[in-house]
């Protein structure tokens, strides 16, 4: 049984329409140990049967038998496996990898030895065996043709498989040095099978043990040759080269090693075009960072429907039949379950539009979102970036975006028409979430007031002995004024009023002004409990307020503003809060220091016939929300996917180039029968190399963006679960380009993206 062995073998070429025979009924055996040299005409299919036998190009006549087992079942697996185990293949025109070092080119074949010390020494071992030791570091492009040639026969040699194809590999090189690589084959392939084409049997006449001639595709001659001697010296170096060092067990894992350590030989051996893909990537990364914030807001799709304003600690209260607290009941309920606070009208709480914005200030470059209110006994948030805290009950701290501080830099310490009432900034904090609404931070006085002021829905009536005047004035705090200070500012009364007789009602009227009452209405839409806020008492209440100052009427002339105002003090305020809360609303607020305290206090008073929710209770939006949300949720996705399609063919469009110069690289490795799995793997590791500038840039860029005023307000801020996304969407492309890539390079077969399809 012959080593390796063709039986009639046949490889015909089929290219556009014209059919060329490469060779025919060839039958031939080969030993190891056998220098085997192959001559003829050009094109008279040498190279053919080097293909055939390497593997790398598939036969279709015949049988081609290795160790005795037929291959014509052969599928591309099973001969990259065979090529690994059996074939090292030497070209005319050396094959390296331009790019890679010499080391680099050798170790590339050495990947079986798992440990890298181990590997390079190899290496380092088989370049001083083929005389490159000083050129070690150089890379391909830099060697002579000689110097490369060494390089593949070091690089065969690494492999140590059994048989050695050299496809007139002194073809290129001058005849000094192509008798110094002949000596030098000769030298290496002792016990091994070489065959070797040359156009030059001279070259080889005193090594070669058998000369084989082809014409026209068929064996025209095979002739045995007497063996030359081997000079002793070499027998002993000979004799090393068997033992390539352990074979790796786990194969998946030296499959990644492998994979890896060749992507990054990749990446970093042409830094050129890594750095292109880097940019690349970055591009898209970028393109999709900013496509998601300003289409992003789809994941308004996947956001829950909060009834309150999300608040930590704090636990909504009604009575089962909907009706009233009073200031006992509320001071009750917090000592009863040990609560720290009890916020009896907690309307400010949850409103999120009402709230007048910030008419003093010059806001024309700020849009802000609605504001709400609180105040700040238990609301944590941090030391203010200006000024302070707020500590009368005038005084208000801005909890706004970041993009807004311009406006604030000049703001601080300027009146604020927050609510109905007048506010002096005595300090300012930013946030970077500029999809989150400012809040206005007051004591809890000036809370008490401006909740009476926006609220409650009242007018006020002014009587003279008992007449009406008007029922038109509206009503407004101003802490500044004295505590029962009021003061009517009319063109209608004149100032001949006598003002000692005036008398001052307070109406509040029941509303269904369903806009105002904001997410809190639709507990009581939805859950019907019917007793929610305003709801308890649709009959008008007059509060009938006695005053001991004197009331001061300030004429303005007709349509000049503050026509039709009453303003009145904080003492004013409070006395209208308490009735309000009294007679008209049935909800209250505890807050407890954390929400595990709330909702304990929960679930007890439900067991003890109240009504309580923490404000992470979520509704149910009904049918025409939905709609809204689906229609333009929708449509923002849909956006949204478009534009990474769009990202993504972009990408892949502009990194189609970068395969190209890769091609050759990658059937060299093919060649040299690196597994694909491997070649693959390696293809992956460098694209996700060079994504991974991308994933540290983006987040610092971002965060720059975010903490500049000038940007921050033009970008939707992004949450860090949505770079997760981001980098997703990243990850994905690449992933498509990569494949996409892989197909483009492993879709021919080796020797057609090796030579171009062309027959040298
Ligand atoms: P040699 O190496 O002896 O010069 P080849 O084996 O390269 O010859 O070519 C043998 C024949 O096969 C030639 O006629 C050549 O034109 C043809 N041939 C080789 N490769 C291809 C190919 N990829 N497509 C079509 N014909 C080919
Ligand atoms: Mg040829």
């Amino acid at each position: 049984m012959a080593f390796l062995s063709l039986a009639n073998i046949g490889k015909i070429y089929v290219s556009e329409g014209n059919v060329a025979v490469g060779i025919r009924g060839v039958n031939l055996s080969f030993e190891l140990g056998e220098f085997v040299a192959i001559t003829g005409a050009s094109g008279s299919g040498k190279s053919t049967l080097l293909n055939v036998l390497s593997g790398m190009d598939t036969y279709e006549e015949g049988e081609l038998f290795i160790e005795g087992q037929p291959t014509s079942h052969y599928l591309q697996p099973d001969w990259e496996e065979y090529r690994a185990k059996y074939i090292s293949f030497i070209f005319q025109d050396y094959n390296i990898i331009d790019s890679f070092t010499v080391l680099q080119n050798v170790e590339l074949a050495l990947m079986t030895i798992s440990d890298p010390i181990e590997r390079r020494r190899r290496a380092i071992e088989l370049i001083e065996r083929v005389g490159l030791k000083s050129h070690m570091k150089h890379k391909g492009s830099q060697l002579s043709g000689g110097q490369k040639q060494r390089t593949v026969i070091a690089r065969a040699l690494a492999k140590d498989s059994p048989i050695i194809l050299a496809d007139e590999p002194t073809g290129n090189l001058d005849s000094e040095t192509s008798k110094e690589i002949v000596e030098l084959l000769r030298e290496v392939s002792k016990d091994k099978l070489l065959i070797m084409v040359t156009h030059n049997f001279d070259q080889v006449e005193h090594v070669a043990t058998r000369h084989i001639r082809v014409f026209d595709g068929a064996v025209e001659s095979d002739q045995t040759m007497i063996a030359p001697a081997v000079p002793a010296e070499s027998t002993s170096d000979a004799a090393e080269v068997p033992e390539t060092g352990k074979k790796d067990e786990n194969a998946r894992v030296s499959t990644l090693s492998n994979g890896f350590l060749l992507g990054r030989s990749i990446f970093l051996s042409k830094p050129k075009l890594s750095l292109f893909l880097c940019l690349l990537l970055f591009l898209g990364s970028m393109a999709i960072f900013l496509v998601t914030a300003f289409f992003g807001d789809f994941q308004m799709l996947f956001k829950k429907n909060y009834m309150f304003r999300k608040e930590k600690g704090r636990l909504v209260i009604i009575h089962q039949d909907g009706s009233g607290f009073t200031n006992a009941d509320v001071e009750a309920l917090r000592e009863k379950y040990g609560a720290e606070k009890a916020v009896r009208v907690d309307y400010l709480f949850d409103i999120k539009d009402g709230i007048q914005r910030f008419a003093s200030v010059d806001l024309s470059e700020v849009t802000l979102d609605p504001v709400s209110l609180s105040f700040d006994y238990d609301v944590d948030y941090g030391k203010p970036d200006l000024g302070r805290y707020p500590q009368s009950a005038n005084e208000v701290l801005l909890y706004v975006p970041k993009y807004t501080k311009p406006t604030w830099d000049r703001g601080l310490d300027t009146p604020l028409k927050l609510a109905k009432g007048e506010f002096r900034i005595v300090g300012v904090k930013y946030y970077l979430d500029n999809t989150r609404g400012a809040v206005g931070v007051l004591t809890e006085d000036g809370f008490k007031a401006a909740t009476t002021c926006q609220a409650i829905p009242f007018s006020v009536d002014l009587s003279l002995d008992g007449a009406d005047l008007s029922d038109s004035f509206y009503g407004f705090m101003n802490p500044d004024l004295k505590e029962n200070e009021i003061v009517v500012y009319t063109s209608r009364v004149g100032s001949d009023i006598p003002t000692d007789k005036l008398k001052l009602h307070v109406t509040v009227k029941k509303t269904r002004d369903d806009e105002r009452f904001g997410d809190s209405f639709r507990w009581n839409r939805h859950n019907s409990y019917g007793g929610y806020g305003r709801e308890v008492n649709p009959e008008v209440t007059v509060l009938d307020i006695l005053i001991d100052n004197p009331i001061t009427v300030q004429t303005v002339a007709e349509n000049t503003s503050g026509d039709g105002e009453i303003v009145f003090g904080s003492g004013i305020a409070k006395q209208i809060y308490d009735a309000y809360a009294d007679g008209v609303y049935a909800q209250t607020s505890l807050r407890f220091s954390s929400e595990g305290a709330a909702k304990k206090a929960a679930e007890e008073l439900n067991k003890n016939g109240y009504i309580a929710v923490t404000t992470d209770t979520e509704y149910k939006p009904d049918f025409f929300e939905t709609l809204e949300l689906l229609l333009t949720g929708g449509f923002l996705a849909v956006v949204w996917g478009l534009a990474i399609l769009f990202i993504a063919f972009f990408v892949r469009l502009c990194s189609n180039r970068t395969v190209l110069a890769f091609k050759e690289d990658m059937a060299i490795m093919r060649s040299m029968g690196i597994p694909v799995r491997v070649i693959r793997c390696g293809i992956y590791v460098r694209m996700l190399l060079a994504l991974l500038p991308s994933i540290i840039l983006l987040p610092i860029i971002a965060f720059c963006l975010f903490n500049s005023p000038r940007y921050d307000g033009i970008l939707r801020y992004l949450q860090p679960w949505q770079y997760v996304f981001i980098f997703g969407a990243m990850l994905w492309i690449t992933w498509r380009v990569t494949r996409k890539q892989i197909r483009v390079l492993f879709g021919e077969s080796v020797k057609k993206s090796l030579r171009g399809g062309d027959a040298v």
